[in-house]
């Protein structure tokens, strides 16, 4: 290809050395030696597609990051970019070897390598970009990440058809970008060049031979500009170097092919570039080049005082010259200069002090002394890591990126759950959630998602969200997801859930009602309100959209206001459902500070199902469930409201945590039947792993929130009811 022929396609040692003996400043020379060796070693006799010894690809990727003006790390991190993902080399090795700042760099392009693209989703591209800036801690790991794709693109025409195009399109699609927000357009330029040439070979050659064949004209075209500037400029602005310039090709194709333009209609692929010393000159350039020039109004554009957001400054404007052929002047300082062609990067090389390699002008690199004084006090004030930050802060946010197992990447707030992972995916897939596993782990199901996570969601065929999930997940749209199920899905089981609990609570206040009374007394109640059946209102209240005991004061008013009737004068306790403090070691159900004594006909024990009863001045009595005191049917029997949910204190917490180890035959499913066998039960799941025993059984240890003692016994013996199960056991 034209434009690139001249840049080798494998650099060895000795052309990094060269490069870097350019650098004005000293490289640990002995550092990247050592890392060279290593990584040569390290390879061995592993080889390219292509046949060429591997050690040669890291070499060359060196020379990149070198040429960009990196530092000794980041060439180092070059070196040995991928002796961890590809040799038996461990991060630890490096670590010692090469010190904990190379073994980051290189542990961050190995995590970013290992991610899967789905090119196939144009809409994925941004997340793609944004989440690969997240999870590289330290900006040099993108660097070192784009100068390996950019060498294997360099690289890439002995690759099958199909992975040229895939990698082309990431390329477009990811990489060019990332190097266009980092500003450094030599990458940008070279990646896009070379992708677009396997992505449309025929209309790549139109526009190269184009290209060419207006080259001679135009070298003479812009010596003839150049003559005009320097002549007017010499007396008044120092040190005016100007350079011709050619769009890239990939800036050309979308202005031909995408925006429809013809060649003729592209003002700026021939461009004059002027580099002067100080900022005013850069105005006084620009006054000379519109006296000379003819401007074409609408076309100038001031990026000094309005940095494009990449860092990029420079004037920009395009003149006819006196046969009226257009031309677009870009005028900035040398400091502007590197920032636009290294972008980011120029950051790394004032600090080093190294000039543009492999120039050969002598004007350039008189300039780059003079510059670099200035280049380097402006760096003490501003800290890369700083712009870097700048730099993710608009590309990220603070939000995380998760792949789902297909590659598909899902941007979510922080803090964010798989359940929010779940909905975000599809309705469907939340509502059938049972678990999730991170990176092939199963987690518990408030796990907070982290970048980079791989996310699978388990499901099963049954529609049941949890309702406590409404408080773990983190986005309003899941939360209203399960809401909205518990609502609509549920409408049958809400309608019964809500009347029995109405049915109960009126009950615990003494109300009684005939079916007819009843059902007057809601007309003239609640129907008021937007539920237009008794249906609705028993929904509202199953579902959690009615909270009982916010209305049953006003219930109470009116049932007495309604029937005027004596409703017996009850040491009721009140209503709201609240676990208080526990009382002599039980908690009673919706009130604190009675006295409580335990009745001598059943002893109830700490552990058996106990149930109070309020005496009359005698504070509540606990008894065994099971006593033959206490009446069977509680809701027919005599007082019923007089009878009271009581728990042992040590069975209410919030979070009664329990370990299970279940011993079964080992099996594909065992602990997906686990997962869902605990999900259906509503059980919230702390952890959740299995290990494969030698005698063909394997061992699922769960750490499980049980309400106590009974709740427990109740779970193990569901789990034992799976297939192949030898053993429940806490431990
Ligand atoms: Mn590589």
């Amino acid at each position: 290809m034209g434009k690139y022929t001249n840049v080798a396609h494998y650099q060895d040692f000795s052309e990094l050395q060269k490069i870097l003996s350019v650098a004005a400043e000293p490289y640990d020379l002995e550092k990247i030696t050592k890392a060279y060796k290593f990584a040569e070693k390290s390879h061995g006799d592993q080889r390219r597609v292509s046949g060429i010894p591997y050690i040669l690809h890291p070499t060359s990727v060196a020379c990149i990051v070198a040429e960009l003006g990196m530092d000794t790390d980041s060439i180092c991190g070059a070196l040995l970019h991928d002796v961890v993902e590809d040799t038996v080399v461990s991060l630890d090795e490096i670590k010692k070897m090469f010190g904990p700042d190379v073994a980051k760099l290189i542990d961050g392009v190995t995590k970013i390598s290992k991610i899967s693209y789905s090119s196939r989703e144009m809409q994925q591209a941004e997340n793609i970009r944004k989440m690969l800036i997240a999870m590289a801690d330290d900006i040099r790991v993108i660097i070192i990440k784009l100068a390996d794709r950019l060498h294997n693109m360099r690289t890439m025409d002995c690759m099958p058809e199909q992975k040229r195009r895939d990698k082309s399109l990431e390329n477009m699609q990811v990489f060019a970008p990332i190097a266009h927000r980092l500003g450094i357009k030599t990458i940008k330029d070279e990646l896009e060049d070379r992708s677009l040439q396997y992505l449309d070979p025929v209309g790549y050659k139109e526009i190269e031979d184009t290209i060419q064949l207006t080259e001679e004209g135009r070298d003479k075209f812009i010596d003839d500009i150049k003559r005009q500037i320097i002549e007017k400029t010499e007396e008044t602005i120092p040190n005016v170097y100007i350079s011709g310039r050619v769009k890239s090709v990939n800036s050309i194709y979308r202005k031909t092919y995408m925006q429809g333009k013809t060649m003729d209609q592209i003002f700026d692929i021939f461009a004059v570039r002027v580099i002067v010393d100080s900022l005013s000159d850069c105005y006084n350039v620009l006054g000379v080049v519109h006296d000379i020039f003819k401007p074409i109004p609408n076309r100038f554009k001031d990026y000094i005082s309005m940095p494009k957001p990449n860092m990029y400054q420079s004037l920009h404007t395009t003149v006819l010259d006196k046969n009226a052929i257009p031309f677009e002047v870009q005028i900035r300082t040398w400091e502007m200069h590197y920032t636009a062609e290294y972008g980011i990067a120029a950051h790394w090389k004032y600090k080093l002090g190294m000039g543009p390699e492999g120039n050969n002008d002598d004007k350039l690199t008189d300039n780059i002394q003079k510059v670099k004084k200035m280049i380097l006090d402006q760096l003490e004030a501003e800290d890369v890591t700083d712009i870097a930050k700048n730099i993710r802060n608009d590309f990220a946010e603070n939000d995380v990126y998760v792949f789902s197992p297909k590659g598909d990447v899902f941007n979510l707030p922080q803090g964010s759950t798989p359940i929010d992972m779940a909905y975000i995916i599809h309705t469907q897939v939340g509502h059938r959630m049972v678990g999730a596993k991170i990176n092939g782990k199963i987690v518990s199901i408030d796990y907070k998602l982290k970048t980079g996570d791989i996310c699978e969601i388990i499901t099963q065929k049954e529609e049941h969200p949890n309702k406590s999930w409404i408080d773990i997940c983190k986005t309003a749209s899941a939360k209203s997801k399960i809401r909205q199920w518990y609502k609509h899905e549920k409408r049958d089981e809400n309608i019964i859930e809500g009347k029995q609990l109405l049915e109960k609570e009126f009950k615990r206040h003494g109300i009684s009602l005939t079916e007819e009374e009843y059902a007057d007394f809601f007309q003239k109640l609640m129907i008021k309100k937007q539920y237009n059946t008794m249906d609705d209102f028993y929904a509202a209240i199953g579902y959690g959209g009615i909270q009982l005991w916010k209305i049953m004061p006003r219930l109470k008013e009116e049932y007495q206001k309604t029937f005027a009737s004596n409703i017996e004068e009850l040491d009721v306790p009140q209503a709201p459902v609240k676990r208080k403090k526990a009382n002599a070691g039980v908690v009673i159900e919706g009130t604190d500070d009675v006295l409580v004594k335990f009745s001598k006909c059943c002893n109830p024990l700490p552990g058996d199902d106990i149930i109070g009863y309020i005496t009359r001045g005698y504070g509540v009595s606990i008894h065994n469930r099971h006593c033959t005191n206490v009446p069977k049917d509680l809701s027919n029997c005599e007082q019923p409201e007089r009878w009271v949910s009581c728990y042992w204190e040590d069975e209410i917490g919030e979070a009664f945590r329990s370990t299970l180890q279940i011993t079964a035959t080992d099996r594909t499913g065992l602990l997906a039947d686990v997962t869902i066998k605990l999900s259906n039960m509503h059980i919230f799941i702390h952890s959740l792993n299995s290990r494969e025993l030698d005698d063909g059984k394997a061992v699922v240890t769960a750490t499980i929130d049980v309400m106590g003692r009974n709740h427990l016994r109740g779970v193990i013996s569901k789990l034992s009811d799976i297939n192949g199960t030898v053993e429940v056991k806490r431990i």
